[in-house]
């Protein structure tokens, strides 16, 4: 019997469920990814790098295929089309893949079962630890508080969950096939050079090297995870994402030898689980839902000068400034930033949270919809488990607090670089004199502050409570 596996965000060979599954229970199993036209129609950068991501993985992934005498089959168009379509070609028993729990993926994978008909359609848990109903309260519901879902999710876990697939045993099943051409990116409509490889390895080579490089600093995550200037994280996000990385090799690696810092990594890695977890129960969430319904009507007054301001780096805050210019400039953006500038945009320039998911879901290399829209629901306090309402982020103490010599600001806001770290946090405040003596003219060189914090926040607290009654 043959048998498809197709890969989608899980671009690796080893400790893969459905590889695994579908090696084990066939005698020729032919690995294809398909470039989704479906996503990739909608986006309007021709230089995503998102796509050069994939690109660069799928074609190592293809070149340890080729060293087993097997090939990854690559299509471009419509999945509910063509993986039904390969499957009657190749004459296959069945499809094999990794779950996903994003909505669109949801209704893509059941439309593609429907139209494999007689064709088995096989699906496996792969990309987290524990998945859809798996963790429940006590009374049969989905959590929506952290801390006790963390507290069942790691009573739960044991070696079961987080041993590795041992996929290499079963490799003798890869169909065999003659190397075939690898289509260009240009081919898709897409160009490179905007990710720097060198910076940002990609394929599971690339993942392997990061958390390498990782696990000889985990010891120091705890402390060192909250300073972006810092290189205080793993950088694995993307890797996740695309599943170039194994969750159960490095959760396995947090929880067995990770020391103090491994907990605490670990604890970040189980919101990951959260937030997918809460996309399956609440596929609503997807659709611009806040997830604590009361808040769904806040009369935001987006004005558009303001969220230009925010999103081209301009708003006067420097660490503000300095974070969205990490973001526009390499596609990542540090977890302590993430929430400062989504904090700004909601609770001082009072845009509407989803407008600033949308930006992040645009650049964000990262991009992934349950911890784009668990993080953007959180820090605008809308979502479950969030930030209070009443409790918001001060721009200039975050800044002062997390990058308290300025470093990380002067390394994106080299107009800044002469500032002494007195005013760096809040330069408006900078006498004349010493504006002229350091080079830094608030208003010319660097901008005035967009809003004054003090003033945006009664507004925030009079919008919000509006909505709470
Ligand atoms: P590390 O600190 O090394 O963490 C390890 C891994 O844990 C991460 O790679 C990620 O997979 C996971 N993780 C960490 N924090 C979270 C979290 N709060 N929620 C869910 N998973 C987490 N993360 C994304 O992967 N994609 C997104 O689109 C995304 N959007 C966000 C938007 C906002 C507004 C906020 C506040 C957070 C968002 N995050 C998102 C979570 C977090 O900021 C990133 O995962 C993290 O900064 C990635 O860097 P790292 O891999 O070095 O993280």
């Amino acid at each position: 019997n043959r048998s498809i596996c197709w890969f989608r965000r899980d671009l690796r060979l080893d400790d893969h469920a459905a590889l695994y599954h579908a090696l084990k229970n066939s005698r020729a199993v032919h690995c294809v990814f398909v470039f989704d036209t479906v996503i990739l129609d909608a986006l309007s950068d021709k230089h995503d790098r998102r796509v050069e991501f994939i690109w660069h993985s799928l074609y190592e992934l293809n070149a340890l295929l080729q060293q087993h005498g097997s090939t990854l089959q690559i299509l471009h168009g419509n999945p509910v089309e063509l993986i039904p379509h390969l499957a009657r070609e190749l004459e296959v028993q069945a499809v094999f893949c990794n779950r996903d729990y994003e909505p669109l993926a949801v209704r893509r994978d059941a439309a593609v079962a429907a139209s494999l008909s007689d064709i088995d359609f096989h699906q496996y848990k792969d990309q987290v630890i524990f998945e859809q109903s798996e963790i429940l309260t006590g009374g049969g519901t989905p959590y929506s508080v952290f801390t006790p879902y963390k507290n069942a999710w790691l009573k739960k876990l044991d070696d079961f969950y987080l041993r590795a697939y041992p996929v290499e045993r079963y490799f003798s099943s890869l169909a065999k096939s003659a190397p075939q051409a690898f289509p260009a990116l240009a081919l898709l409509g897409f160009l490179p050079g905007k990710l720097n490889v060198q910076a940002l390895p990609t394929g599971a080579s690339g993942a392997a090297t990061l958390f390498e490089n990782f696990v000889s600093r985990i010891d120091a995550y705890g402390e060192a995870r909250n300073f972006p200037a810092v290189k205080g994280v793993s950088y694995l996000s993307v890797h996740l994402r695309f599943g170039t990385i194994s969750i159960r090799r490095v959760a396995s690696f947090a929880y067995y030898s990770g020391g103090a810092g491994g907990q605490v990594w670990l604890s970040e890695l189980i919101w990951r689980d959260f937030y997918q977890m809460q996309l399956h129960h609440h596929p609503q969430l997807g659709q611009g839902a806040a997830f604590k319904a009361q808040f769904n009507d806040i009369r935001f007054p987006n004005e558009e000068g303001k969220f230009a301001a925010w999103c081209e780096a301009r708003t006067g805050y420097p660490l503000i400034d300095a974070a969205m210019r990490q973001l526009n400039g390499s596609g990542y953006m540090h977890n302590r930033l993430r929430m400062v500038v989504a904090s700004f945009l909601v609770k001082d320039l009072h845009i509407d949270w989803r407008w600033g998911e949308r930006y992040f879901a645009q650049h964000l290399i990262d991009f992934d919809l349950a911890a784009n829209n668990g993080g953007w629901q959180w820090a605008a306090s809308t979502g479950c488990d969030a930030q209070p309402w009443f409790r918001i982020f001060n721009p200039v103490t975050q800044s002062e607090k997390f990058d308290g010599a300025g470093r990380f600001i002067r390394r994106y806001v080299p107009e800044l670089a002469g500032c002494p770290d007195k005013w760096i946090h809040a330069p408006w405040l900078m006498p004349a004199a010493e504006q002229q003596r350091c080079g830094v003219l608030v208003g010319k060189t660097y901008p005035l502050p967009v809003v004054d914090h003090a003033v945006a926040r009664i507004t925030t607290l009079a919008l919000f409570k509006a909505a709470v009654g």
